[in-house]
């Protein structure tokens, strides 16, 4: 039997957040990575928990990392510069990801290494870094196939799906529900945000672990719809009509403590037992591993 791997390295959305409230579930921003028993290795997006995935590493080794961004904001690219691995010779770090309509890829990669910003500019690196823009394409990472979709939010951002042999791996990155923005109940938009909903669902359908932005709970989404982000109640729905077997609640709002948190998990446990449905439901937390 084939069996993956998903570690979480940062969980938290928008603004790394440590301190006594988040010592739990944590404060770095979203990084996770997933391994296969053959030694297959992808890491999604770049945000401070990068540095910490670096930091679980033997640096006296020498590795190929396959680092898929979901989109360039700043809570998913800047742990890139305090990524160990790209100041080491003999290392090679390949990075997919969409660009924007301003500017592609590596150069948003590039732009946040510039004097300005930074000490160190990406040409003075020392391992070997190759950009592939994605424009919702599929590839292959060793034994993965990976597939790309286009997620709602307030700049180009993907989601992806890794098939490896019998298991089916979904990391959804930031995303909100489509709605009618004009509110005025046109059909024909109705209509389009019904579509694309449900091609979200096909996306997502039949996935062993399907891992989702879900910032925000029922009761805090009248204030921040059209922000670009999904609730609890939007992304266990979206589990349950494409039966997903386990779900790990991503890209904690900031504010959350733990113990809103543990609030949370437990709520929505209990409904899914009351209502005989076999979700296996989870808040991802930092340095945590689940194997399937
Ligand atoms: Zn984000
Ligand atoms: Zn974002």
């Amino acid at each position: 039997m084939s069996t993956l791997t998903v570690t979480f390295w940062g969980v938290r959305g928008s603004i790394p957040v440590p301190g006594p409230d988040t010592m739990k579930y944590g404060g770095n921003t979203a990084c996770l990575d997933l391994r296969s028993d053959a030694g297959d290795w992808i890491v999604f997006d770049a945000g401070t928990g990068l540095r910490v995935l670096g930091e679980s590493l033997d640096l006296s080794k020498n590795y190929t990392v396959n680092l898929c961004i979901s989109h360039p904001h700043w809570d998913h690219i800047n742990g890139f510069p305090f990524f160990p691995v790209i100041y080491i010779p003999g290392n090679t770090v390949n990075i997919y990801g969409p660009g924007t309509f301003e500017k592609s890829l590596e150069e948003i990669i590039r732009g946040q290494m510039q004097y300005s910003y930074f000490p160190v500019r990406t040409d003075e690196l020392r391992a070997s870094i190759h950009f592939y823009e994605i424009k919702n394409n599929q590839f292959e990472v060793g034994n993965f196939k990976v597939y790309t979709h286009l997620l709602n939010h307030p700049v180009t951002c993907y989601g992806y799906r890794v098939v490896y042999r019998d298991k089916v791996f979904i990391y959804l990155g930031d995303n909100e529900p489509y709605y009618n923005v004009f509110k005025d109940n046109d059909p024909e938009v109705v209509q389009f945000a019904k579509q694309m909903n449900e091609q979200l669902i096909e996306f997502v359908k039949g996935a062993d672990v399907l891992v989702s932005d879900a910032q925000y709970i029922p009761a805090e989404y009248p204030k921040k719809t059209g922000w670009g982000h999904s609730t609890t109640h939007h992304i266990i729905n979206l589990a349950l009509k494409a039966k997903v077997k386990t779900l790990f609640l991503f890209h904690h709002e900031p504010l959350r403590k733990d113990k809103e948190m543990d609030a949370i998990v437990t709520h929505y446990r209990n409904v899914l037992k009351k209502k005989g449905l076999t979700l296996e439901l989870y808040a991802a937390a930092e340095r945590e591993s689940y194997t399937f």
